[in-house]
């Protein structure tokens, strides 16, 4: 690829201390890159080397081909405009004022601005919807109307490439949303390439086209939100256990983590029945086993709500790889498990009904169902079968809409419905009814 920018096998160091190593990437037109990881995991640094702050030990960064270190300062002011993290401005300048001073790398020494200069600057306030701002002083903006002013400022470059570090921290969450809409705006419509340190994973996730993961100065993960916000590299890069889960209506990424006290009751047994104790309404739980047949994710939420409540908690059958399966092994959750994207062998059914036999309360979640997973249905008839056990039906959306099947699998669920299980619509209600048993 010559055109777009490439950072290839880039070293920075601070003084005599490496802070990036062997950095690889590259950004296309029109395409909106995050940059995400810890604290002092080198985003800052990296935006100043692209941004010439700081300059490449070893490796080349490139825009369309030409090496960026060999511009002139005027050609790579006209290329690269960056937003700081810090954008105070202490002088009370107008804004239209600050927003002109971004036209500095198209004027001549001395050179005024022109009608075509307002002109830019103008188009830029509009686009950014801060031309209403124009006459008031900087001092007197709020933090989302500053940081509007100081990205139409940036534009007024008329770059190629945008670069900004953590443009939304600091702000509540109309002005994040405004400001990610934006940059989203400016790669989809507008062409530029933007390179931004984003904070807060779940906008990284929603506006990001692809992400960067660094950790301690090296990329860590790169790819989709799908390939880099998964819990595993979360937790490798930044210690935290957190559940990953698809939005129902976007399909994107959400991560949230996980409390420690969930943690503490799941990973440390002693404690856990140290704290149940403490807790009476906890304490009852403690001996109730609630088997989670469950895959895609439906089961996620429950595991964690189930071991909050004090409840000893399993799971199957899941694919390797699945969701469910990954916060079944963050919260230490036995699980029965296939291999990935594989249809269920007799082999692991047998294992999994082993699991439901030694379970008090069996739930069905509201699972899209398959011929690959048809046996977790088979499973929940087996437990429909067993002598004093309760089986709890999840049916957020009808097993009709996630039949897929031909009509086996709804056939056979709304037996097992007929049956006398319990039936529940939400799925955080799956709680009460166990609780009342
Ligand atoms: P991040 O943006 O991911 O929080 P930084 O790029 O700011 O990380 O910092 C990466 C590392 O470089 C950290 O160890 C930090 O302490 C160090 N560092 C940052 N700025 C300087 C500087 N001006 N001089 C020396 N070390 C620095």
């Amino acid at each position: 690829m010559t055109s777009g920018i490439k950072v290839k096998d880039v070293d920075a160091y601070y003084g005599s201390v490496k802070v990036l190593e062997g950095m690889d990437f590259s950004a296309a037109q029109g395409e909106l890159l995050g940059i995400i990881g810890p604290n002092g995991s080198g985003k800052t640094t990296l935006l100043r080397t692209i941004a010439r702050i700081l300059k490449p030990k070893t490796g080349a960064i490139l825009l369309d081909g030409k090496q960026v270190m060999q511009m002139n300062n005027k050609e790579f002011s006209r290329k690269f405009a960056a937003v700081p993290q810090d954008t105070t401005i202490n002088f009370e300048f107008a804004a239209l004022d600050v927003v002109l001073m971004g036209r500095n790398p198209h004027l001549g020494r001395l050179e005024l601005e022109s009608e075509k200069d307002i002109d830019i600057a103008r188009r830029c306030m509009e686009l950014t919807h801060c031309w209403h701002l124009a006459e008031r002083p900087v001092t007197e903006l709020s933090g989302g109307e500053r940081q509007l002013v100081i990205i139409a400022r940036a534009l007024t470059q008329e770059p190629k490439v945008l670069l900004l570090d953590e443009p939304t921290s600091h702000l509540d969450i109309n002005y994040q949303i405004e400001i990610m809409e934006l940059l989203k705006h400016l790669t989809a419509h507008e062409g530029l390439i933007i390179i931004a340190v984003i904070h807060d994973l779940n906008l990284a996730a929603q506006y990001c086209d692809r992400l960067v993961l660094l950790r301690n100065g090296k990329i860590f993960a790169m790819g989709t939100q799908y390939e880099v916000l998964t819990a595993g590299n979360i937790k490798n890069a930044f210690g935290a256990d957190v559940i990953v889960k698809r939005h129902a209506v976007t399909n994107q990424c959400y991560v949230s983590p996980i409390p420690s006290s969930v943690k503490r009751k799941t990973v440390d047994p002693i404690a856990s029945s140290a704290n149940a104790n403490a807790n009476a309404s906890v304490n009852a739980n403690k001996d109730k086993t609630v088997h989670l047949i469950c895959g895609g994710g439906a089961g996620a939420s429950l595991m964690y709500l189930l071991t909050e409540h004090g409840y000893k908690v399993t799971a199957g059958v899941v694919n390797l790889l699945d969701t469910d399966c990954e916060v079944a092994q963050l919260l230490n959750i036995p699980v029965v498990t296939e291999a990935p994207f594989s249809p269920i062998t007799e082999e692991t059914f047998n294992a999994h009904v082993k699991q439901i036999e030694k379970a008090d309360v069996v739930v069905l979640c509201n699972i899209p169902v398959g011929f690959g997973n048809l046996k977790n249905i088979e499973a929940a008839e087996v437990a429909l079968r067993q002598k004093g056990k309760k089986l709890v039906v999840v049916e957020v959306d009808k097993i009709e809409n996630r039949d897929f099947t031909g009509g086996e699998a709804a056939e056979r669920v709304n037996a097992i419905k007929d049956k006398g299980a319990v039936v529940v619509t939400k799925t955080e209600d799956v709680v009460g009814v166990v609780d009342g048993l």
